[in-house]
């Protein structure tokens, strides 16, 4: 079933949402584009005259907790969706269950935040530090059993069940995959976000049209080395930025100074690099840096060979012959994927790589190219630059999106799909 197939006409949506937005300390919203991202789903479900039992979980609570309700954000959802959304203070309980069960075509309610209950994610909590594995065990188990009956309330209050929150697909948690179950394949659907995620990066995975490069960024090879050996078996180029960098040029004599470096990571470099050569993949690697006399914006700097950086001196973005280098693989390329920047792009001085790299994906999408970015820093990279309307699509999941690249199943994907 899709979103739009369906019509809400008279019937009650368990909408999950990804509302876990950054607060001040004065709870003000600083960044509200979770919220917007929701409101297609969420406007068109109120549109054809049905009801929404909106869930979602802020931040990281380890139980109730003042600080993570999602009433401070009700006001602004309420004035963004155009309708006075009441709210439940339990997501669970009577209360939650008598506003969803007397809500009228066209109104909306906001459940507190899933997460106060350990059953959401189905770990337990509290446990003491000291607990044997028995009582680990046990413990785990008795949130698993918990769990069953926490989402089975949460479907009771509703006729169908619309996943929208991409940002926690890749969590088999009870709001994001389990509840699923207890809908039919007509009563269950991706909302218009996931709709659009879930498509972008199958385009990337499965709709390719070539060249596809691939652009790592970021600090670590350790955390992207399953994707980037996904990926192996995709791209005809992959690029490699950032600090993971020098972990590749030291893993070839190189002398990168006191540039990151993952020591125990060397010969999985080599490994790498060796993969890709047999799978005839161009592995492009920065040939120069910037490197600075200290981890500052404000540091002296110079540009140098990516193998010769001087002792003391660090390497904190690429130099401009690498930026050419690897905008021209770019401008050849017809399917782009971009995850994590080129160099410490917090720090002003920092980013010309990773904006070079931006404006070079940009002309190749306006050259018919798609362009897929996101994961970790790569959206406040393009945001920062003013580069995202210029790319064919900004991911709003982190993790989500990431998993997905490696080409795992997302447990929220495949409930729906089940
Ligand atoms: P990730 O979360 O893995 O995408 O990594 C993003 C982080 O990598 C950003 O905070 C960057 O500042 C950092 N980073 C990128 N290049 C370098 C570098 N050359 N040295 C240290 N950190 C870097």
């Amino acid at each position: 079933m899709t979103i739009d197939q369906f019509n809400f006409s008279g019937k009650k949506a368990f909408v999950r949402v990804d509302f876990n937005v950054p607060l001040d300390e004065n709870f003000n919203i600083t960044d509200d584009t979770r919220i917007r991202a929701a409101l297609p789903t969420l406007k068109k479900i109120l549109a054809d005259g049905g009801s929404l039992i909106i869930g979602s979980h802020l931040g990281r609570p380890k139980g109730v907790a003042d600080k993570f309700s999602l009433k401070h954000i009700l006001n602004h959802v309420s004035e963004k969706l155009g309708v006075e959304v009441q709210f439940a203070n339990d997501c669970m309980g009577e209360e939650a269950a008598v506003k969803a069960a007397a809500l009228q075509p066209g109104e909306a309610l906001l459940l507190e935040n899933l997460r106060f209950y350990a059953e959401e994610e189905g770990k337990p909590r509290g446990l003491a530090e000291d607990a044997t594995d028995e009582e680990k065990a046990a413990a785990k188990k008795a949130v698993k059993e918990s769990q069953k009956e926490f989402t089975k309330k949460l479907a009771s209050y509703a006729d169908c069940y619309v996943n929208d929150a991409f940002g926690t697909a890749h969590r088999a948690h009870a709001s994001t995959a389990l509840i699923a179950k207890y809908f039919d394949k007509d009563h269950k659907m991706f909302g218009y976000l996931m709709e659009k995620e879930v498509k972008a990066v199958d385009k990337v995975l499965n709709d390719i049209q070539r060249p596809f490069t691939a652009i790592m960024g970021g600090s670590k090879v350790s955390s992207k080395i399953e994707i980037i050996e996904n990926l192996l078996n995709k791209v005809d180029n992959l690029i490699i930025a950032g600090g993971m960098t020098y972990t590749f040029t030291k893993a070839q004599g190189g002398k990168i100074g006191i540039s990151i470096c993952e020591d125990d990571k060397l010969d999985l470099a080599l490994d790498l690099m060796k993969k890709a050569q047999e799978k005839g993949v161009n592995l492009v690697l920065a040939v120069d840096a910037k490197v600075a006399d200290s981890f500052s914006n404000d540091a002296n700097t110079k540009f140098c060979p990516v193998n010769e950086i001087p002792d003391g001196w660090e390497g904190l973005d690429i130099g401009p012959e690498t930026e050419k280098i690897f905008a021209d693989v770019i401008k050849g390329s017809k399917t782009i994927l971009w995850n994590g920047p080129t160099g410490v792009f917090e720090f002003d001085n920092f980013t010309h790589g990773s904006r070079a790299v931006g404006e070079a994906i940009v002309e190749a999408t306006k050259n018919g190219a798609f362009s897929l970015v996101g994961g970790g820093d790569s959206v406040a990279c393009v945001n920062k630059f003013g580069l995202a309307s210029g790319v064919s699509y900004v991911s709003t999941g982190g993790g989500a999106l990431l998993e997905a690249i490696e080409g795992k199943i997302l447990p929220g994907i495949a409930a729906i799909n089940e």
